[in-house]
Protein backbone atom coordinates (compact mmCIF):
# COMPACT_ATOMS: atom_id res chain seq x y z
CA UNK A 1 0.00 0.00 0.00
CA UNK A 2 2.71 2.27 0.96
CA UNK A 3 4.34 1.77 -2.42
CA UNK A 4 1.19 2.66 -4.42
CA UNK A 5 1.06 5.77 -2.17
CA UNK A 6 4.38 6.39 -3.24
CA UNK A 7 3.93 5.97 -6.76
CA UNK A 8 0.82 7.76 -7.08
CA UNK A 9 2.92 11.10 -5.15
CA UNK A 10 5.67 10.25 -7.84
CA UNK A 11 3.49 9.97 -10.52
CA UNK A 12 1.50 13.32 -9.58
CA UNK A 13 4.68 15.47 -8.59
CA UNK A 14 6.39 14.93 -11.41
CA UNK A 15 3.71 16.18 -13.68
CA UNK A 16 3.13 19.52 -11.72
CA UNK A 17 6.39 19.94 -11.16
CA UNK A 18 7.16 19.15 -14.81
CA UNK A 19 8.21 23.29 -15.57
CA UNK A 20 10.67 24.20 -17.91
CA UNK A 21 12.65 26.21 -15.61
CA UNK A 22 14.98 28.06 -17.46
CA UNK A 23 17.10 31.20 -16.98
CA UNK A 24 17.46 33.75 -19.43
CA UNK A 25 20.05 37.00 -19.48
CA UNK A 26 18.00 39.46 -21.06
CA UNK A 27 14.62 40.27 -22.08
CA UNK A 28 14.70 39.33 -25.58
CA UNK A 29 15.26 35.74 -24.95
CA UNK A 30 12.70 35.44 -22.26
CA UNK A 31 10.23 36.87 -25.51
CA UNK A 32 11.64 34.59 -27.86
CA UNK A 33 11.15 31.48 -24.96
CA UNK A 34 7.69 32.44 -24.44
CA UNK A 35 6.57 31.99 -28.12
CA UNK A 36 8.72 28.47 -28.37
CA UNK A 37 7.49 27.45 -24.84
CA UNK A 38 4.27 29.04 -24.41
CA UNK A 39 3.01 27.14 -21.43
CA UNK A 40 4.26 26.10 -18.05
CA UNK A 41 7.50 27.70 -18.79
CA UNK A 42 9.30 29.38 -15.40
CA UNK A 43 11.71 32.20 -16.87
CA UNK A 44 13.80 34.26 -14.81
CA UNK A 45 15.05 37.61 -16.85
CA UNK A 46 18.27 38.45 -14.96
CA UNK A 47 18.11 42.23 -16.47
CA UNK A 48 15.26 44.42 -17.85
CA UNK A 49 15.36 46.61 -20.58
CA UNK A 50 16.45 49.66 -18.67
CA UNK A 51 19.71 47.98 -17.36
CA UNK A 52 22.99 47.76 -19.83
CA UNK A 53 23.62 44.49 -20.09
CA UNK A 54 27.06 44.75 -20.15
CA UNK A 55 27.30 46.41 -16.59
CA UNK A 56 24.86 44.12 -14.14
CA UNK A 57 25.75 42.69 -10.25
CA UNK A 58 26.13 39.30 -10.07
CA UNK A 59 23.67 39.41 -6.91
CA UNK A 60 23.15 36.41 -4.46
CA UNK A 61 19.70 36.55 -6.31
CA UNK A 62 20.66 35.88 -9.82
CA UNK A 63 23.13 33.03 -7.93
CA UNK A 64 19.76 31.61 -6.59
CA UNK A 65 17.68 31.22 -9.80
CA UNK A 66 20.62 30.15 -11.57
CA UNK A 67 21.02 27.45 -9.48
CA UNK A 68 17.53 26.15 -10.03
CA UNK A 69 17.60 26.25 -13.80
CA UNK A 70 17.98 23.56 -16.48
CA UNK A 71 18.93 25.85 -19.16
CA UNK A 72 20.55 28.99 -19.04
CA UNK A 73 19.96 31.40 -22.46
CA UNK A 74 22.14 34.42 -22.59
CA UNK A 75 23.90 36.71 -25.42
CA UNK A 76 27.30 35.32 -25.00
CA UNK A 77 30.03 36.67 -27.37
CA UNK A 78 31.50 38.45 -24.30
CA UNK A 79 28.23 40.87 -23.84
CA UNK A 80 27.73 39.32 -20.16
CA UNK A 81 31.17 38.92 -19.58
CA UNK A 82 31.28 41.34 -16.32
CA UNK A 83 29.03 38.82 -14.98
CA UNK A 84 27.84 35.88 -15.97
CA UNK A 85 31.15 33.86 -15.12
CA UNK A 86 30.84 34.85 -11.79
CA UNK A 87 27.04 33.51 -11.54
CA UNK A 88 28.19 30.81 -13.14
CA UNK A 89 31.13 29.56 -10.73
CA UNK A 90 29.17 30.93 -7.66
CA UNK A 91 25.82 29.20 -8.83
CA UNK A 92 27.75 25.30 -9.28
CA UNK A 93 25.27 23.97 -10.97
CA UNK A 94 26.96 21.23 -13.37
CA UNK A 95 23.94 21.24 -16.04
CA UNK A 96 24.29 25.15 -17.38
CA UNK A 97 28.24 25.21 -17.21
CA UNK A 98 29.72 25.93 -20.38
CA UNK A 99 29.87 23.08 -23.06
CA UNK A 100 26.49 21.57 -21.52
CA UNK A 101 23.06 21.46 -23.25
CA UNK A 102 21.97 23.74 -20.42
CA UNK A 103 24.42 26.16 -21.70
CA UNK A 104 22.76 27.85 -24.61
CA UNK A 105 24.59 31.62 -26.00
CA UNK A 106 22.71 33.03 -28.93
CA UNK A 107 25.85 34.69 -30.53
CA UNK A 108 26.92 30.96 -31.54
CA UNK A 109 24.06 30.81 -34.20
CA UNK A 110 24.72 34.00 -35.55
CA UNK A 111 27.53 35.90 -37.58
CA UNK A 112 29.20 38.46 -35.48
CA UNK A 113 29.92 42.14 -36.90
CA UNK A 114 32.59 43.96 -35.82
CA UNK A 115 34.90 40.45 -35.53
CA UNK A 116 39.02 42.52 -34.65
CA UNK A 117 41.32 40.38 -36.89
CA UNK A 118 43.25 40.58 -33.63
CA UNK A 119 41.57 40.12 -30.01
CA UNK A 120 42.99 43.46 -27.83
CA UNK A 121 41.28 44.04 -24.84
CA UNK A 122 43.95 46.44 -23.93
CA UNK A 123 42.08 49.97 -25.14
CA UNK A 124 39.25 48.67 -22.53
CA UNK A 125 37.02 47.96 -25.43
CA UNK A 126 34.03 45.62 -24.42
CA UNK A 127 33.36 44.38 -27.55
CA UNK A 128 36.58 42.74 -27.94
CA UNK A 129 35.02 39.53 -29.44
CA UNK A 130 32.76 40.98 -31.80
CA UNK A 131 29.55 42.91 -31.31
CA UNK A 132 27.35 41.13 -29.26
CA UNK A 133 24.21 43.47 -29.87
CA UNK A 134 23.07 40.75 -31.80
CA UNK A 135 19.44 40.56 -31.16
CA UNK A 136 18.58 43.90 -32.87
CA UNK A 137 18.54 42.11 -36.45
CA UNK A 138 15.31 39.68 -37.14
CA UNK A 139 17.27 37.48 -39.27
CA UNK A 140 19.06 36.75 -36.41
CA UNK A 141 16.24 36.02 -34.41
CA UNK A 142 14.87 33.61 -36.60
CA UNK A 143 18.31 31.74 -36.98
CA UNK A 144 18.48 31.86 -32.74
CA UNK A 145 14.72 30.48 -32.76
CA UNK A 146 15.47 27.35 -34.64
CA UNK A 147 18.54 27.15 -32.77
CA UNK A 148 16.80 27.57 -29.22
CA UNK A 149 13.87 25.79 -29.76
CA UNK A 150 16.37 22.22 -30.63
CA UNK A 151 18.01 22.80 -27.69
CA UNK A 152 14.64 23.19 -25.79
CA UNK A 153 13.97 19.85 -27.34
CA UNK A 154 17.32 18.04 -26.29
CA UNK A 155 16.93 19.01 -22.29
CA UNK A 156 13.05 18.29 -22.24
CA UNK A 157 12.45 15.73 -24.94
CA UNK A 158 9.10 14.74 -23.85
CA UNK A 159 7.90 18.40 -24.97
CA UNK A 160 9.87 18.36 -28.16
CA UNK A 161 6.66 18.06 -30.70
CA UNK A 162 5.50 21.11 -28.98
CA UNK A 163 8.33 23.14 -29.56
CA UNK A 164 8.67 21.82 -33.22
CA UNK A 165 5.10 23.41 -33.27
CA UNK A 166 5.74 26.46 -31.44
CA UNK A 167 8.65 26.90 -33.83
CA UNK A 168 6.66 26.63 -37.20
CA UNK A 169 4.09 29.37 -35.67
CA UNK A 170 6.73 31.53 -34.80
CA UNK A 171 8.97 31.40 -37.97
CA UNK A 172 5.51 32.04 -40.12
CA UNK A 173 4.38 34.57 -38.14
CA UNK A 174 8.42 36.08 -37.94
CA UNK A 175 8.84 35.61 -41.50
CA UNK A 176 5.54 37.68 -42.52
CA UNK A 177 6.73 40.41 -40.42
CA UNK A 178 10.21 40.37 -41.71
CA UNK A 179 8.86 40.66 -45.18
CA UNK A 180 6.65 43.94 -43.91
CA UNK A 181 9.90 45.64 -42.28
CA UNK A 182 12.04 44.79 -45.09
CA UNK A 183 9.71 46.94 -47.58
CA UNK A 184 9.57 49.14 -44.60
CA UNK A 185 13.12 49.80 -44.71
CA UNK A 186 13.72 50.82 -47.76
CA UNK A 187 12.66 54.48 -47.30
CA UNK A 188 15.14 54.31 -44.10
CA UNK A 189 18.02 53.50 -46.49
CA UNK A 190 21.19 55.46 -46.19
CA UNK A 191 19.61 57.48 -43.76
CA UNK A 192 22.76 59.68 -41.67
CA UNK A 193 22.06 58.77 -37.35
CA UNK A 194 24.33 59.36 -34.77
CA UNK A 195 24.48 56.00 -32.03
CA UNK A 196 25.04 56.49 -28.33
CA UNK A 197 26.91 53.16 -28.16
CA UNK A 198 27.51 50.66 -30.93
CA UNK A 199 24.59 48.93 -29.81
CA UNK A 200 22.80 48.74 -32.68
CA UNK A 201 25.33 47.98 -35.48
CA UNK A 202 23.16 44.71 -36.62
CA UNK A 203 19.91 47.24 -36.87
CA UNK A 204 22.13 49.73 -38.87
CA UNK A 205 23.29 46.96 -41.06
CA UNK A 206 19.92 45.67 -41.48
CA UNK A 207 18.21 49.01 -42.53
CA UNK A 208 21.48 50.19 -44.42
CA UNK A 209 21.46 53.49 -42.26
CA UNK A 210 24.88 55.75 -42.33
CA UNK A 211 26.12 55.34 -38.98
CA UNK A 212 28.52 58.23 -39.07
CA UNK A 213 29.47 58.49 -35.53
CA UNK A 214 29.32 57.61 -32.34
CA UNK A 215 29.20 59.31 -28.43
CA UNK A 216 31.50 56.78 -27.25
CA UNK A 217 34.78 57.04 -28.67
CA UNK A 218 35.21 53.16 -28.38
CA UNK A 219 32.79 51.01 -26.61
CA UNK A 220 32.01 50.69 -23.05
CA UNK A 221 34.39 54.37 -22.72
CA UNK A 222 32.09 57.02 -21.82
CA UNK A 223 31.91 60.13 -24.18
CA UNK A 224 34.47 62.88 -23.63
CA UNK A 225 34.66 66.17 -23.90
CA UNK A 226 37.18 66.50 -26.65
CA UNK A 227 35.38 63.74 -28.37
CA UNK A 228 32.25 64.97 -28.59
CA UNK A 229 33.21 67.92 -30.05
CA UNK A 230 35.20 65.89 -32.81
CA UNK A 231 31.34 64.31 -33.26
CA UNK A 232 30.30 67.53 -33.47
CA UNK A 233 32.93 68.70 -36.51
CA UNK A 234 31.66 65.36 -38.06
CA UNK A 235 27.66 66.79 -38.13
CA UNK A 236 29.20 69.70 -39.56
CA UNK A 237 30.51 68.14 -42.68
CA UNK A 238 27.76 65.23 -42.72
CA UNK A 239 24.55 66.68 -41.28
CA UNK A 240 22.80 63.91 -39.62
CA UNK A 241 18.76 63.18 -38.85
CA UNK A 242 19.12 61.71 -35.44
CA UNK A 243 20.69 60.78 -32.57
CA UNK A 244 19.63 56.55 -31.54
CA UNK A 245 20.17 56.49 -27.77
CA UNK A 246 18.64 53.12 -26.34
CA UNK A 247 16.37 53.18 -23.51
CA UNK A 248 18.75 52.05 -21.02
CA UNK A 249 21.31 54.41 -21.56
CA UNK A 250 21.99 57.99 -19.70
CA UNK A 251 20.36 61.28 -22.02
CA UNK A 252 23.74 63.48 -20.98
CA UNK A 253 26.10 63.17 -23.63
CA UNK A 254 23.09 62.62 -26.48
CA UNK A 255 21.38 66.01 -24.69
CA UNK A 256 24.61 67.79 -24.85
CA UNK A 257 24.84 66.71 -28.98
CA UNK A 258 21.28 68.01 -29.48
CA UNK A 259 22.09 71.37 -27.90
CA UNK A 260 24.88 71.82 -29.81
CA UNK A 261 23.62 70.21 -33.44
CA UNK A 262 20.04 70.38 -33.07
CA UNK A 263 20.14 67.08 -34.29
CA UNK A 264 16.71 64.98 -32.87
CA UNK A 265 16.76 62.40 -30.12
CA UNK A 266 15.38 59.11 -30.75
CA UNK A 267 14.89 56.59 -27.90
CA UNK A 268 14.70 53.24 -29.06
CA UNK A 269 13.78 50.51 -26.75
CA UNK A 270 16.66 48.37 -27.87
CA UNK A 271 14.81 45.31 -26.50
CA UNK A 272 11.40 44.39 -25.00
CA UNK A 273 9.77 46.50 -21.90
CA UNK A 274 12.33 49.61 -23.15
CA UNK A 275 9.18 51.53 -24.03
CA UNK A 276 5.58 50.85 -23.21
CA UNK A 277 4.75 49.67 -26.99
CA UNK A 278 7.96 47.02 -26.87
CA UNK A 279 5.78 44.36 -24.91
CA UNK A 280 6.80 41.18 -27.29
CA UNK A 281 9.96 40.74 -30.17
CA UNK A 282 7.13 41.47 -32.92
CA UNK A 283 6.01 45.15 -31.16
CA UNK A 284 9.37 45.79 -30.42
CA UNK A 285 10.42 46.00 -33.85
CA UNK A 286 6.98 47.60 -35.00
CA UNK A 287 7.79 50.18 -32.60
CA UNK A 288 11.96 50.99 -33.52
CA UNK A 289 10.66 51.06 -37.26
CA UNK A 290 8.14 53.94 -36.22
CA UNK A 291 10.24 55.56 -33.89
CA UNK A 292 12.63 55.79 -37.00
CA UNK A 293 10.36 56.71 -39.49
CA UNK A 294 8.76 59.69 -37.75
CA UNK A 295 12.37 60.92 -38.42
CA UNK A 296 11.81 60.80 -42.00
CA UNK A 297 8.24 62.65 -41.75
CA UNK A 298 9.19 65.62 -39.84
ZN1 LIG B 1 27.87 46.89 -26.27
Amino acid sequence: MRKIILLFILFFSNHSYAEINVFSCEPEWTSLLTELVKTNVKVYTATTAKQDPHHIQARPSLIAKMRRADLIVCTGAGLEAGWLPVLLRRSANANVQQDMPGHFMAADYVQLLDKPAKLDRAAGDIHATGNPHIHTEPGNIRKIAISLAKRLGVIYPDNKHTFDKNLKIFLERWDKATVDWNKRSIKLNNMPVVTQHQGWRYLTNWLKLNEIAQLEPKPGIPPSTSHLMSVVTKLNNTPSRAILRAAYQSDKAANWLHNKTNVPIVILPYTVGGSEKAKDLFSLFDETLNLLEQVIHE
